[in-house]
């Protein structure tokens, strides 16, 4: 393409404030910026210091990235100083607060586009940032939104949405087929996201039903994802809604030194990542377990106690993330009057702050991933070839499980029935899902010798050159990202100048 052209281009990424959020979108953007297309990122201060250190390694090397920062409105919003995301508010009882905030934001935001040069092409915005829509109205930009999930989840959406499915049965346990799918993919009615489910509160259902109604009002949505994992349910769902979508994923594999990797996301730019290296060179191919519960891990301390005794009683060696958002305290007292960590010792590391997540997934001793099925850990683990124990907790989760264990067949369900949805744990009592009998069998059906999980291995390793080969030049991903370039390109006039 052209080198004035795209210099005359101009892409704002605006992410949502999480990390689960943040980081595919300052990934998607450098690998954009990687493409000679100017990209600004704009977010607030506290949000910016868990990517800082990797765009200015970006910007040193010429890549045309910036990033432009906006106060988060503590004061305005009721939400305390030092909280600026979902990771860190202080009370689930603030979410409302912080939703109010990211509307607070609109006008600071549209003071940093008012001062952009080139004036934005487009912007770029987390589906979960409604103001955006407004802004894009005003200032006349194409608002592209950044779903963080896949084609499988917006289908399902989409189409439980048109048929009202869920509507014809009452009791949440029961089964529902989506309609609409090429696979038969059977759900609970409790295991949808909240907005098929929802609560009591009128202001946060409304918050949802206005980003979900923002989507028809954009340009096009961008995921991260790609055509050859799930290429039946992007053609379908472009078929069923009309609507354009560029799927350019898988964005993590933009970080290809292990220093990218091992920073992605880490406030503390100073980790020693030296030590699960270590401990990971010393096993054995493919014989470690990965636990992480995602940057959130809303799971209840009872909950973790059984998934700690699983690992265990599985006698294989593990990395096990515990983060600390919910109820961190009563897990450390357990942990600590337990002996739990004394007598894994060797065998089990504990990781209680932030893990280099995609550092892990990519060594060769890593033999499973028990994760929440959040899209990015999901991603992450098919990029890397490791097969998937899946326990889904909200939201998204449940659909990527189905997309794992049926549409790729690369992992095993630990057996959640039901979500807690993401700020109500409390009213469940002591959380429990599954207990460790549910982990130790899990883990069984896929680490190991034996058929079945070589063939489970197979599966899951085919992805990893179709991974790296989507976002390189001649894949899919990145003729999606460069249909994205000219399709903006064309609307600003640039390629008929
Ligand atoms: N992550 C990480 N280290 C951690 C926890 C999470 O690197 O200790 C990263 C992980 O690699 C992924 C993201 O945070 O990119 C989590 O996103 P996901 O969609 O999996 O789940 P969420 O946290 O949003 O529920």
């Amino acid at each position: 393409m052209d080198s004035t052209l795209l210099s005359n281009l101009h892409f704002v990424f605006i992410p949502f404030l999480a990390p689960g959020h943040i980081l595919p979108m300052v990934d998607m953007a450098k690998l954009l910026a990687k493409r000679n297309v100017k990209v600004t990122i704009i977010t607030t201060p506290l949000n910016s210091i868990q990517f800082n250190a990797s765009i200015k390694r970006e910007i040193e090397s010429g890549s045309p990235i910036e990033l432009l920062l906006v106060k988060f409105p503590n004061a305005e919003s009721g939400i305390p100083e030092g909280s600026e995301n979902l990771e860190t508010l202080p009370s689930m009882d603030l979410k409302i607060n912080f939703f109010r905030a990211l509307d607070i934001l609109q006008k600071p935001i549209e003071e940093v586009l008012e001062k952009l040069s080139p004036s934005p092409s487009c912007i770029v915005c987390d589906k979960n940032i409604a103001c955006v829509a407004d802004i894009s109205i005003k200032f006349n930009i194409p608002r592209i939104l950044f779903d963080g999930t896949n084609c499988f989840n917006i289908l399902c959406n989409h189409n439980l949405h048109t048929s009202k499915v869920y509507e014809t049965v009452s009791d949440s346990d029961s089964l529902i087929v989506v309609p609409g799918l090429p696979h038969r993919i059977e759900m609970r009615k409790s295991q949808l996201p909240v907005i098929f489910t929802p609560g009591p509160d009128k202001e946060l259902n409304a918050v949802r039903e206005r980003v979900r109604t923002s989507e028809a009002t954009s340009y096009g949505i961008l995921l991260n994802t790609f055509e050859e994992l799930e290429g039946e349910y992007v053609k379908e769902y472009q078929r069923v809604t009309g609507h354009k979508v560029w799927c350019v994923g898988p964005v993590s594999l933009t970080n290809k030194d292990d220093l990218d990797k091992a920073q992605r996301g880490n406030k503390n730019t100073h980790i020693d990542e030296s030590q699960y290296v270590n401990f990971l060179d010393s096993w054995p191919p493919c014989s470690v377990l990965y636990v992480c519960l995602g940057s959130l891990n809303r799971v209840s301390p009872e909950q973790l106690k059984e998934i700690g005794l699983g690992l265990e009683a599985s006698k294989r060696p593990f990395i096990w993330v515990i983060r600390g958002a919910y109820r961190r305290d009563e897990l450390e007292k357990w942990l600590k009057e337990d002996g739990f960590e004394e007598r894994v010792k060797g065998r089990g590391i504990l990781i209680r702050g932030w893990a280099p997540q995609v550092l892990i997934l990519s060594h060769k001793a890593i033999g499973a991933f028990l994760t929440h099925c959040g899209w990015n850990s999901t991603l992450e683990a098919i990029c890397a070839g490791v097969p998937l124990i899946t326990f889904p907790m909200f939201a998204d989760q449940f659909y990527n499980e189905k997309v794992v264990v049926q549409v790729i067949d690369t992992g095993v369900s630990v057996g959640v029935e039901n979500s807690i949805h993401f700020g109500d744990e409390d009213k469940f009592g002591d959380g429990v899902l599954v207990n460790r009998d549910n982990v130790i069998k899990a883990i069984e059906k896929v680490m190991g010798e034996g058929e079945e999980k070589e063939k489970r291995r197979e599966r899951a390793r085919k992805y990893v050159d179709l991974a790296k080969k989507t976002i390189e030049e001649g894949g899919s991903s990145y003729h999606n990202m460069s249909m994205l370039i000219e399709d903006i390109m064309h609307i600003k006039g640039l390629n008929q100048s």
